[in-house]
């Protein structure tokens, strides 16, 4: 399989070399030629499949060009129920209401992005080894994505992670997942300043090309063609534990942010997975919400963009969106570039003409929840269920069960667990004991390794060359 971008301008190329990849050099994403079909007898053979042997079955139809049993070490290495919390990986269980919610957030951070991130931290390992090559991750976080990607990555040879975070603006829990890591190829780096000013930091680095080239710079975010196909599997793992036969359908809801999640579910839908909806859940930042109500795609800026209660979807340009838009345009690379060119002068655009086409053949339906819903949502699920959901996964359970259609089976996906979230779960049901794995009892104790900077790209660069001269 060779991998193409969206925007037209790359040559084709092998999965191999896109793992590694961030934007592709004439800034689009890449994505399959073809996504592969799945047969009614491939469904049939999978349905009773381990998590580990459906993510292989799925990958390898992605990754053509790592041997096989490679590639089952990898996953095998992965999925493993000390790292997962439980045999089946991803759960799926029911709510009193009907409603099906699969458990993705078992993983070591507590959140869905450990899903890809461990299968790409042991992925990036793999061929920085085979390559003889030494990849030296710069990223910013404000709380998931940097854990995730540290926690996938730790102690993997070839790779260094240097992560910065804005100095005192995460919780706890997240500074004492980060900071506890003892690690010699993690280096946190706290910057005086707010998350933007870390992004600034990393795109400056980025743009001094000899630095970037001399020390291997490279990033791990959301656009990563690794991160989507790790996350395809489990929609089918969904999928299987939702229905008793290949015949039934099953609706998707998912809490969104930067399109990366629900992507993979639409890809999962392409290839032939039979998903009769994909409900894309936005919080006060609904510009997805809009684009799947109207048509109308218009990013906002930082400025214009709430800092919420579920803060991970705190976006306002979906990075990931475009892959869905050019499946939508019949893969026209000029229409894209005309479309982003938009984007980039700051318009946005209008694909109001494709409403129907979205809705029908793509199935996307939409809808948003606001601070109120989210605390009256995990305050129902605590009261009727009796446990506890976070203000991610209750965004996607409000707008579930308002699109549901009669005899609809709606999976939501749990993007992460309560405990990481106290202050939003105690403002919704008082000062309750809130569950936490066991492994992470007296986190917060544990000794933190983090060097505080001023908020300046040489002392990030001079942090770098000593590490790595
Ligand atoms: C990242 C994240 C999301 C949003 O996922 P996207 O792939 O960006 O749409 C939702 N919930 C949680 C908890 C997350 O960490």
């Amino acid at each position: 399989m060779k991998y193409i971008s969206t925007r037209g301008q790359t040559d084709r190329k092998s999965f191999s070399e896109i793992l590694l990849m961030g934007l592709a050099p004439d800034g689009g994403l890449m994505l399959p030629e073809a996504y592969p079909a799945v047969s009614e007898t491939m469904l049939d053979q999978w349905r009773g499949l381990s998590y580990r042997e459906l993510a292989f079955e799925i990958i390898r139809l992605f990754a053509t060009d790592i041997p096989e049993a490679d590639l089952r070490r990898i996953i095998d290495r992965t999925y493993t129920e000390e790292a997962f919390g439980s045999a089946d990986i991803t759960p799926v269980r029911t709510l009193k209401d009907g409603i099906k919610i699969q458990a993705l957030s078992n993983g070591p951070t507590l959140a869905f992005k450990d899903m890809a991130m461990q299968f790409l931290g042991n992925a990036f390992e793999y061929v920085l080894n085979k390559e003889n090559k030494q990849l030296n991750i710069l990223g910013a976080t404000s709380g998931d994505t940097g854990s995730a990607a540290e926690y996938a990555l730790r102690g993997k040879k070839g790779v260094n992670v240097f992560m910065l975070s804005p100095e005192g603006k995460m919780s706890a829990f997240q500074r004492a997942q980060m900071f506890s890591l003892q690690d010699e190829n993690i280096v946190n780096i706290a910057v005086k300043g707010m998350f933007d000013d870390c992004q600034d930091i990393v795109k400056s680095v980025q743009n001094d090309h000899a630095f970037k080239e001399k020390y291997h710079i490279g990033t791990v975010n959301s656009i990563n063609w690794g991160r989507i196909v790790a996350q395809v599997a489990y929609y089918f793992a969904g999928y299987f534990r939702a229905t008793d036969n290949n015949r039934q359908e099953v609706s998707f809801c998912v809490p969104s942010g930067n399109f990366g999640n629900v992507c993979a579910g639409h890809i999962a839908k392409q290839m032939g997975l039979p998903i009769r909806r994909l409900i894309v859940a936005t919080n006060e930042n609904d510009v997805l919400d809009q684009f799947f109500k109207t048509g109308e795609y218009r990013p906002r800026t930082t400025e214009q963009t709430y800092v919420t209660s579920s803060p991970s979807m705190d976006i306002s340009k979906a990075s990931n969106f475009e892959r869905f838009v050019f499946d939508l345009m019949a893969r026209d690379s000029d229409e894209i570039n005309a479309l982003w060119a938009e984007v980039g002068a700051g318009k946005g655009f209008s694909l109001a003409h494709k409403l129907p086409e979205i809705r029908e053949k793509y199935g996307f339906v939409s809808g948003r929840s606001l601070h109120q819903d989210r605390l009256a949502t995990i305050r129902q699920v605590y009261e009727t269920d009796g446990e506890l959901i976070d203000p991610h996964t209750a965004d996607g359970v409000k707008v579930a069960r308002e699109v549901r259609e009669d005899g609809e089976i709606i999976v939501c996906l749990e993007t992460a667990l309560a405990a990481k979230f106290d202050a939003t779960i105690r403002e919704a049901v008082g000062d309750v004991a809130i569950p936490r794995p066991a492994k992470l009892n007296g986190l917060e104790d544990l000794p933190q390794r983090v060097q505080v900077v001023p908020n300046n790209a040489d002392i990030v660069k001079s942090i770098i060359r000593e590490k790595l001269d």
